[in-house]
């Protein structure tokens, strides 16, 4: 039986053997002309979800994409391949969208790339009128969604795209995929009636690490030097100065690490990112404003120095790491003074209390996976509806953490804060644990809180275990932030039932000391992969080669190649340009363009 032509397609356009999961599937029913909503985690393999039905069906695949800035490196990447591929974005001249207009008309062009303001322009939507359409991708999709991190107005007009076009199929893609998000994407783009493929989101490759934080940017260096010397990560940080102070930190101990937040210019971020997606070993220092349909393959981990505001943001961000499929770290720094924070910042922010009771359910839902004794990933997938066993790839599995009867601790900790109370008075951590533990300042003796029956009372506990226990009681809604700003502490509805000694509470016992796990060798740029000895050589030129391709194209040099496709050629030896052909990743075009300066590396 001859190939599908969408399986051709997949290996002579990208030199991929087989579809992967619901790839095929997905292809076979948007090339029919059928609707799908696809949700896939980050590096699960979506583009090819519309690119292979846009180059079988007739006209262009026109593409919808928030990303300008990243719309030049996906057109290379196609042309490389010899994809017929442009964009239409507002980067460009006069006479520069003139000539893609002109291509487009022409039916020259497989996939064109339109950012959504762009497109709803009369000018566009008269354009396309006038060419033929393969079918309607719709990237990024969640930025439909008003309550996501990514939410972007224009993407609301889309829903037009189906009445102006009922006959060309759309085909809706994220790695964002709550049930509510994903309710919230159909419905605004109107693809009720559409097929929903939902692939698993697990991403066993990466290892979940959720650490108490006590000298964030100390542990942070440790991380990189212990276990990512030489490595490409991603460090997310809350806010502006967050980010530029830690990147200057880390500058200032040896990484080549580089900021991004909205205080840079744009250009200032244009050429970090850039910096980044191009040269190896490179760390990029973020607010989540970066991160979006990055699709470096070989980020090595994600740290998250400051707790994220939701699980859903939390995973799309973690997922940037290890895209290539190689072992990735996911890790994230977390405490008390976090906690109290977001609790703060909730109470602050603007909007209705529908708007801040959904703010306050997705902190609930991150703290629970911080404060879990379950496998983390349980934990996560369950939190898309997805059921797996323990993982054996995350710090609860690999250390479970022991848990203690923290009842009495609990009940001191309430009852100062009750005491407090009904003198009409409202303190914050450090206060509070001075006086559990009995210590005498200024201020304890000032408002005579040393005659209090609680001082002293938990003098047994160390202050860092003390703020353990304020953290964990905070993430179990027993005590909360009051709204007054300064981040003092209140009791709940809840917290009665502990102080009466009706319910038991089990708190998990943080690792005092700083964990570390140096990965052997020496340090300074690791190889990406793993390789028999004997292949290290080849394998270091052909990267080396790589490097001088991409820098004269101007592209990352993950555009050229992989690191497993090149791990491959080294292990392979190939003598023939037809051995070649048949290591993944080395399509028609590619073969062609390199094939004999490879074999020429090869011998
Ligand atoms: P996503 O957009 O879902 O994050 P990508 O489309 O960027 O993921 O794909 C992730 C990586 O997997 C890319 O490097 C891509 O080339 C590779 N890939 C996708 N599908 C296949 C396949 N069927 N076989 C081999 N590699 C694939
Ligand atoms: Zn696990």
């Amino acid at each position: 039986m001859p190939d599908s032509p969408a399986l051709s397609v997949l290996r002579r356009v990208f030199g991929y053997e087989s579809f992967r999961g619901e790839q095929q599937a997905i292809v076979d029913h948007v090339t029919g002309g059928g609707d799908a909503l696809v949700l896939m985690p980050t590096g699960g393999g979506k583009s090819l979800c519309y690119q292979i039905p846009a180059l079988v069906r007739e006209g262009t695949g026109v593409v919808v994409s928030p990303l300008i800035a990243l719309m030049q490196d996906q057109v290379d990447a196609l042309t490389e391949l010899g994809v017929r591929a442009a964009f239409l974005n507002s980067t460009q001249d006069w006479q520069q969208a003139k000539d893609v207009e002109r291509a487009f008309l022409a039916g020259e062009l497989d996939l064109l790339y339109v950012a959504p303001e762009r497109l709803m322009t009369d000018r566009c939507l008269q354009l396309l009128e006038r060419g033929r359409i393969a079918l309607f991708a719709i990237d990024e999709a969640h930025c439909v969604s008003q309550w996501g991190h990514d939410f972007r107005p224009e993407y609301l007009q889309l829903s037009m795209l189906h009445e102006r076009w009922p006959q060309v199929p759309r085909i809706a893609l994220t790695a964002t995929a709550t049930a509510l998000t994903r309710a919230e994407i159909a419905q605004r783009l109107a693809l009720d009636a559409a097929r929903h493929f939902v692939a698993s989101f697990d991403r066993p490759n990466i290892r979940y690490r959720i650490v108490e934080k006590n000298d964030v940017r100390r542990q942070l260096l440790d991380l990189i030097r212990g276990e990512h010397p030489g490595d490409s990560g991603v460090v997310y940080g809350l806010s502006r100065n967050r980010v530029q102070e830690t990147a200057d930190f880390l500058c200032e101990h040896g990484i080549d690490a580089l900021p991004y937040h909205a205080g840079l210019s744009a250009s200032v971020r244009a050429a970090n990112q850039s910096r980044f997606l191009r040269e190896d070993g490179v760390v990029m220092v973020a607010t989540i404003a970066f991160g979006m349909g990055i699709d470096k393959p070989d980020v090595r981990f994600v740290a998250h120095i400051d707790l994220p505001k939701s699980v859903e943001g939390y995973y799309q961000e973690t997922g940037r790491a290890g895209r290539d499929g190689q072992p990735a770290s996911a890790w994230l720094a977390y405490g008390l003074q976090d906690v109290v924070q977001q609790r703060r910042m909730i109470d602050e922010s603007p909007g209705d209390d529908v708007f801040r009771r959904r703010l306050g359910q997705n902190l609930d839902a991150m703290l629970g996976l911080c404060e879990t004794v379950e496998c983390r990933r349980v934990r996560l997938l369950a939190y898309f509806g997805q059921t797996i066993t323990a993982c054996g790839n995350c710090d609860v599995c690999l250390t479970p953490p022991e848990s203690w009867d923290g009842t009495v601790a609990a009940q001191k900790a309430l009852s100062a804060v009750y005491r407090l109370q009904q003198r009409g008075q409202r303190y914050g951590a450090g206060h509070l644990i001075d006086i559990l533990r009995g210590k005498s300042t200024d201020r304890t003796r000032q408002h005579d809180h040393e005659s209090l029956s609680v001082f002293g009372v938990g003098q047994d506990i160390s202050e860092q275990t003390w703020r353990g226990v304020l953290r964990q009681l905070l993430a179990q809604d027993l005590l909360m932030v009051d709204g007054e700003g300064y981040g003092t502490f209140a009791l709940t509805e809840a917290s009665r039932a502990v102080l009466k000694g009706e319910r038991k509470i089990m708190l998990r016992r943080d690792l005092e000391k700083r964990e570390k796990t140096p990965r052997g060798g020496a340090r300074g740029k690791a190889p990406a992969v793993d390789l028999p000895a004997e292949a290290l050589p080849l394998f270091e030129t052909l990267r080396a080669w790589r490097g001088e391709v991409a820098k004269s194209h101007g592209v990352p040099a993950y555009v050229i190649f992989h690191d497993a496709t090149l791990r491959e050629i080294a292990m392979a030896r190939p003598a023939t340009l037809d051995e070649l052909g048949h290591i993944s990743g080395v399509g028609a075009r590619k073969l062609e363009a390199y094939g004999a300066d490879i074999l020429g590396q090869v011998r």
